[in-house]
């Protein structure tokens, strides 16, 4: 039942009557409290009005966090016991690419043999939507409880889709600690045009072998370090966009994902190439930065301007030197550390903090080192706002000019 539209309130303190107007909408609610006040002249009871839930409350959110965290030396012979705790069933398929299975897939395959578990393998090669229902596929035929995601970023992206489809609870067992996707409800597919984002579920635990990981090329962890350090702009542009557009914000997701950050940025001078203890702080990082996301319901706390900048470099494609210094393709968080430094110094932040950082962990902090042509960088910045235009960040709706663009590049020493 709807209030009345009018409404007409008698209020009366220390003898003075107030009256009150105000319009219900409906679906509002009112509270009054009554209070006694005792040494009123006449005695009377007299009502304050506490009007509460003037709009109506239809919030609701969901978040998923993994269950159990296992960082450490040699932890992947926990898994049979890990298995037991979340999953009642004996069912258990390993996603891996061929790399990661010899690496770690047939170790953990190993171990939950020996503890009677039924084990099956499923070596996927790219984050594809086909990948992900091809491992559905299998899983549905082969009657799945738990899936365990063993690899780098692609592959558990690839099990994470997979087991949200599924309704299956899945483990992300790190190979490599190259970006945030390690424990994030978010997961990226490539298509032509680049990568998408795509929604699914964080994994119910995550384990994480230091002494694996330690065995994947620094360049990996130096990455998935400088992806954790751009949360800095990323915030920067969320708190941006709740000033300025009056987007949802949330303190505890922004906190969270500056903490990952901040843990880098403070213990820099112990992330170094051969080492268990950087692995542990890089995976910390990055799964502080899953929970962040897992809070905000979005990516907003690690994906902001400086990300939008990176995915525009992926859609441009082309611009990879060939006779930079590198002749790899650069890897994601490399181009989001790159982007940072720029998008810190549009708002104003401390860029050259960002700058130092990436340059000590040993990630790209210019062109050369990205091994991008100058052109391209450019092109980026200028185009990086088209990426998701209703993710307001400091680029603006319209973007930045081609001088604008080629000014920040050369300010920050990117070009
Ligand atoms: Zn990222």
């Amino acid at each position: 039942m709807n209030p009345p539209k009018k409404n007409l309130l008698i209020t009366s303190h220390n003898g003075i009557e107030t009256i009150v107007f105000y319009e219900l909408k409906p679906g509002e609610q009112i509270k009054v409290v009554y209070k006694f006040i005792a040494r009123h002249k006449n005695n009377i009871l007299i009502p304050w009005l506490t009007l509460l839930n003037m709009e109506r409350f239809t919030k609701s959110k969901t978040m998923v966090f993994p269950r159990e965290i296992i960082v450490g030396h040699n932890t992947n012979q926990q898994v049979a016991e890990l298995c037991e705790r979340i999953s009642t069933g004996k069912n258990v398929l390993i996603v891996a690419d061929k790399k990661t299975k010899k690496l770690s897939g047939d170790e953990i395959h190993k171990v939950l043999k020996k503890a009677s578990y039924t084990v099956k393998d499923k070596i996927v090669s790219s984050p594809t939507v086909g990948e992900v229902n091809r491992v559905i596929k299998y899983a549905h035929k082969n009657e799945v409880d738990l899936l365990l995601g063993v690899g780098g970023g692609s592959v558990i992206d690839v099990t994470k889709l997979a087991a949200y489809e599924l309704k299956r609870p899945f483990v992300s067992i790190p190979t490599s600690a190259a970006h945030d996707g390690i424990a994030s409800p978010r997961a990226s597919l490539k298509h032509s045009k680049g990568s998408i984002s795509k929604t699914a579920v964080s994994p119910l635990a995550v384990l994480a072998d230091t002494k694996i990981i330690t065995k994947a090329p620094y360049r990996m962890l130096a990455s998935g370090c400088a992806d954790a350090i751009s949360n800095i702009s990323a915030v920067m542009d969320w708190e941006l966009a709740h000033r300025l557009k009056g987007e949802e914000f949330s303190t505890h997701g922004a906190v969270l994902a500056k903490t990952a950050a901040e843990m880098l940025i403070d213990n820099v001078e112990d992330i170094r190439p051969d080492s268990e203890e950087s692995v542990w702080l890089a995976v910390k990082a990055m799964i502080v930065s899953g929970v962040a996301m897992s809070v905000a319901g979005n990516t907003r706390p690690a994906s902001g301007s400086e990300h939008m900048f990176s995915h525009m470099l992926d859609h441009l494609g082309l611009g990879i030197m060939l006779k930079g210094k590198r002749h790899k393709k650069p890897l994601h968080g490399e181009q989001c550390g790159v982007g940072a430094i720029m998008m810190v110094y549009l708002h104003g932040g401390d860029w050259e903090k960002i700058r130092d950082t990436l340059k000590k962990i040993g990630a790209p902090t210019t062109s050369e080192e990205l091994g991008i042509s100058k052109k391209k960088i450019i092109e980026a910045l200028v185009k990086a706002h088209e990426i998701r235009p209703e993710r307001y960040t400091i680029l603006g709706e319209t973007g930045l000019t081609h001088d604008a663009a080629k000014k920040l590049a050369k300010i920050t020493d990117v070009i």
